[in-house]
């Protein structure tokens, strides 16, 4: 497989100024991949100042029909390269080829860049406000509101879907006429690197419009955070980095656009004459060794029917097959590092601690000696004032917790600083839906329906972020608001 080792900044394909690389580890193999340029601050402060001269400096704010010529050969140039994505994503972030089919590339591939584009024609750049004699001395003015772009967007990203979040980020950020600065996560970093070569060799966007460093050093994004020329930040990653961002952002009073962690309900109601697929689902949390930000994490099922729920999710989880990530009928691949696989097993460690019982896994496979692996776990009788329930886990652990009633399950589903996700099962589907009303999250699965897509504003209430990305909400985040008046005489 040939990657792309070298940074975009201002239209050029560069290695780090200091010329050191440093390594991309294959998390089911604990081989390493190869190199990647290991940028610098000087480097990051060299792609803010390209990215801040392509939107002062350059038609690309104004020129819609040029940002969606450039999405769409963006986006055609990428789904070239599918394959050669799927594999290097499968590599780095040790995605099951399963998940790569969805979410993690083929959706993505589809809408994040197309959809953005269609709707730059489409998006209400302008609306007319009713004329006004605003200080009463009979003067009316005609009135408008203009939406035009923020400017310089840094983009801080996580390795869990890669591209997924990238392109997602991407493609609104473009369409309304923003340039941008890209720093993925050390731990996948060939996607995004790709993305810049296409960029680089295969597109008419301006250069600096684009700009994409790497580097080990989680630092190097803060200067995104600092920078009086970078207008906005868009992070996605953990809670904790997401206060660090905001706190950054302060001192130039930086608009942060985050999304966040979550520990999301999987909440089975108890009208549900059969159980035995609505709870079972709940055991697709090890997809991608639960390293996913939306995942459902906390069974709710109600306590008369907690043993029976343990019983199918223990036989769901030990049925899901991990291992290689390449293999087609593998769920679950590695955690992305050993650092993450040490935290999930401390975080399995905390939950017998405080009196969870563990029903299945709990341990580093012993047949899989290579590789970051922890097997699907499953807890039950816990309390959800528990770590482990209050806690992003961010691997294949689901805890199961009883409830009494719907107002019970309701509080429960609440009590958590997280509001991302959800699903919610009930053979009554407006029960379903109107105790989806009262969960305090960004989606909600009803009945087993997906939400997903670039049409769709995904995001988080309470700690789980600030603002949505994709759909309407994702594109108007990337927009400042100028309100004029004139006389109306006058025209
Ligand atoms: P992380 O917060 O450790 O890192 C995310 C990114 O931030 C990386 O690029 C990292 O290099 C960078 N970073 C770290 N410290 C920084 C700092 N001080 N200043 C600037 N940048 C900094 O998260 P992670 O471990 O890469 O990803 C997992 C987390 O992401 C989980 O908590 C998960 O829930 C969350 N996530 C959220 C969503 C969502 O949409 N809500 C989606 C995916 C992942």
């Amino acid at each position: 497989m040939t990657h792309e080792s070298r940074m975009l900044i201002d239209g050029k394909l560069v290695e780090s100024e200091t010329g050191r690389q440093f390594d991309n580890i294959n998390p089911a193999t604990e081989e390493v991949l190869g190199g990647t340029a290991d940028g610098t601050r000087a480097d990051m402060e060299r792609a803010v100042a390209a990215a801040r001269h392509a939107f002062d400096h350059t038609d690309w704010s104004r020129d819609g029909e040029a940002r969606a010529a450039g999405l769409r050969q963006l986006q055609a140039a990428l789904e070239a390269e599918r394959e050669e994505l799927r594999g290097e994503l499968i590599a780095e972030a040790g995605c099951p080829l399963l998940s790569t089919f969805g979410p993690q590339l083929d959706v993505p591939l589809r809408d994040a860049l197309s959809w953005p584009a269609d709707m730059i024609s489409q998006f209400q750049w302008k609306r007319t406000l009713p004329d006004k004699d605003a200080f009463g001395m009979g003067t009316l003015a005609e009135r408008e509101v203009w939406k035009e772009p923020i400017g310089v967007v840094g983009v801080i990203t996580p390795w869990n879907f890669p591209l997924e979040i990238i392109l997602n980020k991407l493609g609104p950020i473009l369409a309304m006429g923003n340039t941008t600065v890209l720093k993925p996560a050390p731990d996948t970093p060939w996607n995004a690197t790709r993305i810049g070569r296409i960029i680089a060799e295969q597109t008419d966007i301006p250069p600096g419009v684009i700009n994409i460093v790497t580097s080990s050093d989680h630092l190097v994004g803060e200067v995104l955070s600092t920078s009086p020329l970078v207008d906005m930040v868009a992070f996605t990653g953990s809670t904790a980095t997401g206060r660090r961002i905001m706190k950054a952002a302060a001192d130039t009073v930086k608009p942060t656009f985050l999304e966040l962690g979550g520990k999301s309900v999987y909440l089975v109601l108890d009208d549900d004459g059969d159980i035995s697929a609505s709870v079972g689902g709940s055991a697709f949390v090890s997809m991608h060794a639960g390293q996913g930000c939306a995942m459902p994490t906390r069974l709710l099922v109600p306590n008369s029917r907690h043993a029976e729920a343990v019983e199918i999710v223990k036989v769901a989880m030990e049925k899901n097959k991990y291992g290689d990530p390449t293999d087609p009928s593998v769920l679950q691949g590695p955690q992305v590092s050993r650092r993450q696989q040490d935290r999930v097993m401390g975080d399995i460690e905390k939950g017998k601690q405080e009196g969870a019982r563990l029903v299945t896994g709990g341990n580093i496979p012993a047949h899989l000696p290579k590789g970051f692996f922890v097997e699907p776990t499953v807890f039950a009788d816990v309390d959800n004032r528990m770590t482990i329930a209050q806690e992003e886990i961010f691997g294949p652990v689901l805890s199961v917790i009883g409830f009494d009633d719907d107002d019970d399950a309701v509080r429960i589903a609440n009590d958590s600083i997280y509001g991302l996700s959800g699903v919610v099962f009930a053979n009554d589907l407006d029960r379903a839906k109107s105790v989806a009303g009262r969960i305090r999250t960004g989606t909600l699965g009803i009945n087993g329906g997906l939400w997903y897509g670039a049409d769709a504003p995904f995001g988080g209430y309470k700690q789980s972020g600030i603002g949505r990305q994709c759909g309407i909400e994702g594109l108007e985040i990337f927009t400042e608001t100028k309100t004029v008046g004139w006389p109306k005489e006058t025209r």
